[in-house]
């Protein structure tokens, strides 16, 4: 039984999904402006796990994973006029070497992977949706907001600020993000942005543009899911604004739905902490990141899953080139092990103490030292068995 952190409610909950023959998880996918860095390896090698875990309890065919890709955004268009190439040529780059190093790190690839460019007909839907129900409006400058005097009462007990536990006068502080004279209240969001000159954009039935950063996720949940999930995840830094705005979204458009708190649209909120350099959260914007593909090169990806599994996925974990290369050892001695042929079965008892670790809000470190106590005692099959269900392959 999988008891996981529900970032909603801030507990430690039993996971029931809604139907266990078809367990669906989104996740928040990466923004290929830049090749990825060990903060995304981090956030993706923790969400595998989940998959892996969730696939042993219901089965691989039973369970549906979304990982989008952000494939147009301000700081794409930037980097593709920087460089003189097209957006499209960015992302498409970006993704590439993002693909490679999922594939070496031994990432299951998700039952779908939607992005924005090929995903408008639905994202553009979805505004439509909620300009009907006028719960958005659109400014003179040609913008759509998300009007949240309008959010709607929803059985499911949402009020605005509760996912990232936000006080309004912290919500409004957000608003500085997207300052606007036209808005109607200072913490509406963008859903839509009125086409630039010169920048890439798309027809709909209020002018031409693109979509704001977090209509995307209700859409593709929408089109790849449907209106309710099971589990809804990111990294920490994704509560605000991003899901706040995107569970305000789905609870504009089906709050008739979400009859109760069992019944909204995600019946858990996971989020993973970040990778931090001495104590200063690991980020392209503070230019103090290491590129995954090199980490990758220099340590092997067997170090580097070792590494991130040593620390529990809420809390950081502080990078340092003496910690990788301590885990390199270890990480070392499994893979060899894996090699090597086993001899019987892995024990039933090893199974169910191995599983508890981990259905116990995914305490992959304990699971580690269990492989490594098996190591030791040169239980090989319990050994391999383990070894998979956190994702080494030799
Ligand atoms: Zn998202």
């Amino acid at each position: 039984m999988l008891n996981l952190t529900n970032t909603l409610t801030r507990k430690k909950e039993l996971f029931t999904p809604r139907d266990p023959s078809r367990v669906t998880m989104y996740v928040c996918g990466i923004t290929p402006q830049e090749a990825p860095h060990l903060g995304h390896g981090r956030g993706y090698v923790v969400t595998d796990i989940l998959f892996r875990l969730l696939r042993h309890t219901y089965g691989e065919n039973s369970v549906v994973y979304v990982r989008n890709y952000t494939d147009v955004d301000d700081k794409i268009i930037e980097k593709a006029v920087q460089i003189g190439t097209t957006p499209e040529a960015v992302a498409n780059d970006n993704i590439a070497i993002f693909q490679q190093c999922m594939n070496d790190l031994n990432i299951l690839t998700p039952t779908h992977e939607p992005r924005i460019t090929t995903s408008m007909p639905e994202i553009i839907a979805f505004v439509q949706t909620l300009l009907d129900k006028k719960i958005a409006y659109t400014t003179p400058e040609g913008d759509v907001y998300y009007d949240l005097q309008k959010l709607p009462a929803c059985g499911c007990g949402y009020h605005y600020g509760q996912l990232s536990s936000k006080k309004p006068e912290d919500l409004i502080m957000g608003s500085r993000v997207e300052p606007n004279l036209s808005k109607r209240n200072a913490g509406d969001f963008a859903l839509w942005k009125a086409a630039k000159p010169d920048e890439i954009s798309w027809a709909t039935p209020w002018g031409r543009g693109r979509p704001g950063w977090h209509i995307e996720c209700s859409a593709m949940s929408l089109a790849t899911i449907g209106p309710q999930m099971d589990i809804h995840g990111g990294g920490e830094d994704l509560q605000f604004p991003h899901h706040e705005n995107e569970l305000a979204q789905n609870i504009g458009a089906f709050s008739e739905l979400y009859t109760d708190a069992e019944n909204g649209f995600a019946k858990l909120w996971f989020h993973w902490a970040f990778i931090t350099v001495n104590g200063t959260k690991m980020s392209k914007s503070l230019g103090n990141f290491t590129y995954l593909d090199h980490a990758i090169a220099a340590h092997g990806a067997a170090a580097i899953r070792y590494w991130l599994l040593q620390t529990h996925y809420r809390k950081p974990v502080d990078y340092s080139e003496d910690a990788l290369k301590a885990a390199a050892k270890p990480a070392k001695r499994l893979m060899a092990a894996l090699k090597e042929p086993a001899a019987g079965a892995p024990a039933p008892a090893f199974q169910e103490k191995f599983l508890s670790m981990l259905n116990d809000d995914l305490n992959t470190a304990k699971a580690l030292a269990a492989l490594n106590t098996a190591l030791s005692a040169n239980e090989l099959a319990n050994v391999q068995w383990g070894a998979k269900l956190l994702g080494f392959k030799a």
